[in-house]
């Protein structure tokens, strides 16, 4: 059998790789070395209040690679989706983010970080008992961190990530259904599973106000969750008149280009007031 493999192996590397294929293969080389090297940083885009006041960061994962620069999550992700290099990717995410979190709760910044998961992250055996474990690890507090799971994840998910979700919550993490309302069954997902909050897709909040029918789903979402009790952040806020919309129509929190881009960690301690303990929601 090892000599089948060994030809079988040897046949595939001979035949010559497309010109995408070996780009894919360069890239996903130096994906391994970038988390050997520790290449990856992390940007914050914040959540903000009704006032425009910072209530949670959204740590937003960039590769600082020395040959390509900054490169956003939409060029690796899915290659590290693709290798399992993403667990391995997610561990350091939260970690760095348990870390960030707790250096800014010391400097006096009450802002909870939110971090997101990726579908491929549910296929490991114990993802609750990884997460939890850093968390101790760091001595961070459960609600300085918050999590946000894709529509995608839940898709077929069984008994397995009904304990997992279960178990994350009861260690007192928040869970946010992301991209809300893209998935195939967002109603039935926040039936199944144990949300606090959804993060409204920005392609609803992109119509506002003109769109009749943005409107009308918008709002329609915003009453669901009230009548729920879910939290509401709409993602992709990027003028004034989506602001204002969505502040009329209750909407508790924002996000988006309108109010900052994703920034590194140094900008958003230089920018951001220090906020009095207590008022994060
Ligand atoms: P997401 O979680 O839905 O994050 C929001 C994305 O929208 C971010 O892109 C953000 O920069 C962008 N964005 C924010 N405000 C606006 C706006 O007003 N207009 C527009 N056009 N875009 C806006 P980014 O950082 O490129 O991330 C893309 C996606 O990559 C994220 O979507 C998330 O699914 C994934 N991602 C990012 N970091 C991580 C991570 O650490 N782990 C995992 N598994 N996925 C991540
Ligand atoms: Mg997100
Ligand atoms: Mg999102
Ligand atoms: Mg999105």
């Amino acid at each position: 059998a090892a000599k089948d493999a060994g030809r079988n192996r040897l046949a595939v590397y001979s035949r010559p790789l497309g010109e995408a294929a070996e780009r894919r293969l360069q890239l996903e080389q130096e994906l391994r070395r970038a988390l050997d090297r520790q290449e990856f940083v992390l940007h914050y885009q914040a959540q903000v209040d009704d006032q425009g006041r910072p209530q949670v960061m959204e740590a937003l994962l960039r590769w600082q690679s020395p040959s390509r620069g900054l490169v956003l999550p939409g060029e690796f992700i899915p290659v590290l989706e693709d290798s399992g290099m993403i667990i391995e990717a997610t561990r350091w995410v939260f970690r760095e983010a348990c870390r960030q979190a707790r250096r800014w709760a010391e400097q006096g910044h009450a802002l909870r970080i939110a971090v997101n998961l990726s579908p491929l992250d549910f296929r490991q055996a114990d993802l609750a008992g990884t997460l939890l474990a850093i968390l101790a690890e760091e001595q961070t507090p459960p609600d300085l961190l918050e999590l946000e799971i894709t529509e995608s994840a839940l898709l077929d998910a069984g008994e397995e990530v009904q304990r997992t979700l279960a178990s994350l919550k009861a260690a007192g993490l928040p869970l946010l259904l992301d991209d809300f309302g893209t998935g195939y069954a967002s109603l039935t997902y926040l039936q199944q599973f144990p949300f606090d909050g959804i993060k409204i897709d920005r392609q609803f909040v992109a119509g506002l106000p003109d769109s009749e029918h943005s409107v009308a789903l918008v709002r329609g979402i915003l009453t669901m969750a009230r009548h729920l009790g879910l939290h509401v952040v709409a993602e992709g806020v990027s003028n004034e008149r989506q602001a204002a919309f969505l502040r009329f129509n209750g909407c508790p929190s924002l996000q988006g280009y309108h109010y900052c881009r994703p920034q590194p960690p140094a900008d958003i301690e230089r920018d951001w007031p220090r906020e009095v303990p207590g008022r994060r929601r």
